[in-house]
C-alpha cells in the first residue's frame, strides 16, 4: 500500500507549484478542479484491481483508500463548479448550461455533463446507497469512465493552469494517454484471466455448493484466507468467492452460498463448463498464522470459507473458531474444523481476551455487530481483522 500512497502523491507533485499561484476564486477554482480530476482519475486505477493487485494484495485496503478518495474527491469536484459560478458572477442556473454551440462553451458543458453523472454515481454510493440494489450500483459505478473521459478535456479546453503552462499541459496528456491505457487493460483482462474447468461440484449444505476447479493455464496458489474472482465468461461479470481448497494437484475449491442470478448460474454448471478466474487477493488472515498471540477466528454463516484452509494448514494451540449460524445443517465444514481444532471449534460468540487477534468474516450485519460488541467489552481496533462479503 505504501508504494501505491507514494505514486498517488507523486502524481499531485506538477501541481504543487500552482499553489503560489492562485490569488483568485476563479484561480482557486481552477486548481480545486484539476484536484478533483486527479482524484477521479485515481479512483479509476483503484477500482482497476487487476492493476493495483501488482502493487498489493490488500483489496480491502484499496478499496478503503477508494472510498476515502471518492469523499476527498466528492468535496473537490462539488466545490471546483461553485467557485466557478461565483468567479463568473452567475446564479446556480450557471451549473446545468448546456451549451455546444462554441468551442469553449462547448468544453465548459463537458465538466457539467461530468458533474451531472458525478452526482449520479456519488449519490448512489453515499446518501442512496442503501436504497440501491448492489448490482444497480455496481452497474452506476462503470459511469466514472466516461465521467473521466469528460473531465480530462474539459479541463484541457478551459483551464487556464493547463492553457498558460505547457508542461502541465503535457502531463496532462500523459494522464490521459495512461488512462486510455488503463480502459484497455481492463477491457482486455478477462481475454486472458485464468481460465479453470469446473470438475466436481459437492453440496455441503441446503443452500451451499462447493464447486473445485482444475487449471487450464498458469495454475493460482492462493495463500489460505485468500479469495479469488469468478466469472462464468470473459465478459461476464466478476464475484468474489474465497478458496476453501487449495489441491496438491493446483485444483481450487470454492463454497458458495445461493445468493441470486450469478450463484444460480453457478449452480446449474455442468462438470467439464470453463470458467474464468482471477486473484488471488487479500491478506485478511495472514497474521492469524502467528502462533505467538492467541487467534480467535470468528464466521457468521457462510463466511467460514476464508478460514477453512488456514485450519487445515495452520491449526495450533493459539487458534479457535467460533462458527455463529441460523440453523445447524448451514455448519458447513464443521466436523473438518472440529477435527483439527477439537473444543476450540465453538458455534457461539466469542469472549473478549486482551492480548487476541479476532478475525471476523461474514455479511456486513454480521461483521458489524460482532466487532460492536467486541469493542463494547475493550478489544481495541488493532485487535480486529474483518473481511464483509459484500463490497
Ligand atoms: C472478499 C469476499 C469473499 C467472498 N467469499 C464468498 C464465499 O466464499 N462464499 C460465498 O458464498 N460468498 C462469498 N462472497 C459473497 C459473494 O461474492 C456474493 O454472495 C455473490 O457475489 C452474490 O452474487 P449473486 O449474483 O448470486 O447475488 P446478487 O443478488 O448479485 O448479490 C447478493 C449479495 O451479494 C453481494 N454481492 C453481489 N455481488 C458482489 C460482488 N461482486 N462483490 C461483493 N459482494 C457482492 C451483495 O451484498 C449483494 O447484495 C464473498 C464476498 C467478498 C467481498
Amino acid at each position: 500500500m505504501r508504494w501505491l500512497a507514494c505514486l498517488m502523491l507523486l502524481s499531485a507533485l506538477p501541481f504543487l507549484p500552482l499553489l503560489g499561484r492562485a490569488d483568485s476564486v476563479g484561480d482557486a477554482a481552477n486548481l480545486v478542479g484539476l484536484g478533483g480530476a486527479l482524484t477521479l482519475w485515481w479512483q479509476v486505477v483503484l477500482g482497476t484491481r487487476t492493476l493495483t493487485r501488482r502493487l498489493t494484495a490488500d483489496r480491502l485496503a484499496v478499496v478503503n483508500l477508494h472510498r476515502w478518495l471518492g469523499g476527498c474527491g466528492a468535496f473537490l469536484v462539488l466545490l471546483h463548479p461553485l467557485l466557478e459560478t461565483i468567479a463568473a458572477r452567475r446564479d446556480l442556473a450557471y451549473l446545468w448550461l448546456i451549451d455546444f454551440t462554441w468551442v469553449e462553451s462547448g468544453y465548459t458543458s463537458l465538466g457539467r455533463i461530468a458533474l451531472l453523472l458525478f452526482l449520479a454515481l456519488w449519490l448512489t454510493s453515499t446518501l442512496l446507497r442503501a436504497l440501491v440494489r448492489h448490482r444497480a450500483w455496481r452497474l452506476m459505478h462503470y459511469v466514472s469512465y466516461p465521467l473521466v473521459g469528460l473531465v480530462l478535456p474539459h479541463a484541457w479546453g478551459v483551464g487556464s493552469y493547463l492553457i498558460e503552462t505547457p508542461w502541465l499541459r503535457a502531463y496532462w496528456l500523459l494522464l490521459a494517454a495512461l488512462l486510455a491505457l488503463l480502459v484497455g487493460w481492463r477491457l482486455a483482462v478477462p481475454l486472458w484471466t485464468g481460465r479453470y474447468r469446473l470438475v466436481a461440484a459437492e453440496r455441503l449444505s441446503p443452500t451451499v455448493v462447493q464447486y473445485t476447479l482444475a487449471p487450464l493455464g498458469r495454475p493460482r496458489r492462493p495463500a489460505p484466507g485468500q479469495f479469488c474472482y469468478l466469472r462464468l465468461n470473459s465478459l461476464g461479470r466478476a464475484h468474489p468467492f474465497s478458496v476453501t481448497r487449495v489441491g496438491e494437484d493446483a485444483t481450487l475449491s470454492f463454497a458458495v452460498k445461493d445468493a441470486g442470478p450469478f450463484t444460480a448460474r453457478l449452480a446449474a454448471l455442468r462438470p467439464g463448463a470453463v470458467l474464468r478466474l482471477d486473484g488471488p487477493y487479500g491478506t485478511f488472515t495472514r497474521q492469524a498464522r502467528d502462533a505467538d498471540r492467541p487467534a480467535v477466528l470468528v464466521a457468521g454463516g457462510i463466511g467460514v470459507t476464508p478460514f477453512v484452509e488456514l485450519v487445515r494448514r495452520h491449526a495450533g494451540p493459539h487458534m479457535s473458531l467460533h462458527h455463529v449460524v441460523s440453523a445447524r445443517e448451514e455448519a458447513v465444514f464443521a466436523d473438518e474444523l472440529r477435527h483439527h481444532l477439537g473444543a476450540r471449534y465453538r458455534t457461539g460468540p466469542p469472549q473478549p481476551g486482551p492480548r487476541a487477534r479476532y478475525f471476523v468474516c461474514g455479511s456486513p450485519g454480521f461483521v458489524a455487530t460482532t466487532t460492536g460488541r467486541l469493542r463494547a467489552r475493550g478489544v481495541t481496533g488493532g485487535q480486529l481483522y474483518t473481511e464483509e462479503f459484500d463490497c
